[in-house]
């Protein structure tokens, strides 16, 4: 089969991370276990997961002229992703996401930095990059304008894309009816459609809810792909293997349900490993777990 090719358009962050016993109380200083930087930034993540899974992957995305930019974009050329689209931005840092571990949970402060230097104008030379894609892939630690403008340009070309409406914020009107799949978690499908009617995007929607499974409707049916059970380390990244994942086997034509149940697969097989791109699976492992 031919590698699908897949254009995700998001963030590039460095993840600050420590690991603690517990989270400090307010005004409380506590001595953590561990600290690691690893690259990270929903959009790098999910290209990563896809790259690993045996797509063609492009990032479009900004980073800042320093030691961290420079870090993020050889990570991703080692990881095989192609990043001839990411630009590097004089006018602000590298975005970093501040993270703490604590016993099964986590907290994380993203600051956005280049991230959001990206305007849409900066997506125009890559129309074609995005209009020969099989899926793009997209979430929302990038300037929502950005957003707007390559969901339809996606649209415009009849390529499918996939908004994963992370951090959870409501999105305008066009990139709901725009969007060829949502893919929020049960949090960010509450502030979603806060106001809006959700009935008319059923058939759109993708709702990881962790270790239960993905909730999806298909003619008029709600259904529930459920998860897989595995020992649990750390669900960072979780939701990004599962766009990623889900990405690769929506692009190689694998039926919805189909498709969620290897997203579920990949995404489990994050959740036993530390880190969010650490965790990431290959194409082998994941057949071998479903096999
Ligand atoms: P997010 O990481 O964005 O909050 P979820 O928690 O819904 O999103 O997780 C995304 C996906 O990761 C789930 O749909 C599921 O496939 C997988 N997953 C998450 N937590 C677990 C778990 N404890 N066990 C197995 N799979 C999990």
């Amino acid at each position: 089969m031919a590698r699908p090719s897949i254009t995700v358009i998001g963030s590039l962050n460095m993840d600050l991370v420590t690991v603690a016993a517990r989270f400090p109380n307010q005004g409380e200083t506590i001595l953590g276990e561990q600290f690691l930087t690893t690259p990270g930034g929903k959009g790098a993540n999910q290209a990563v997961a896809a790259a690993r899974l045996g797509a063609d992957v492009r990032m479009i995305g900004a980073v800042g002229d320093d030691a961290f930019g420079q870090e993020l974009i050889r990570s991703l050329q080692n990881e095989g992703v192609s990043v001839d689209c990411v630009k590097s931005v004089t006018h602000g840092s590298t975005g970093i996401a501040a993270i703490t571990i604590s016993e099964r949970d986590n907290r994380i402060i993203v600051v956005p930095g280049a991230n959001h230097a990206l305007t849409p104008e900066d997506l125009d030379p890559y129309e074609s990059v995005i209009a020969e894609s099989d899926v793009c892939l997209l979430q929302l630690e990038i300037p929502l304008p950005v957003v707007e403008w390559a969901v339809s340009i996606a649209h415009r070309h009849g390529v499918r894309v996939i908004v994963n409406p992370a951090p959870a914020q409501p999105l305008p009107l066009v990139v709901l009816e725009q969007a060829s799949f949502l893919t929020p978690n049960e949090h960010e499908r509450g502030i979603l459609f806060d106001k809006m009617d959700e009935e008319s995007f059923v058939d759109q929607l993708i709702v990881t809810e962790g270790a239960k499974g993905v909730r999806i409707w298909q003619d008029g049916q709600e259904r529930l792909i459920p998860s897989f059970h595995v020992p649990v380390v750390d669900t960072t990244g979780a939701g990004d293997t599962f766009n990623g994942a889900l990405a690769v086997a929506l692009a190689e034509g694998k039926a919805l349900h189909e498709a969620c149940r290897f997203a579920n697969a990949a995404a489990a097989l994050s959740v036993t490993k530390l880190g969010a791109q650490a965790g990431m699976p290959r194409r082998e492992e994941v057949e071998s777990f479903l096999a």
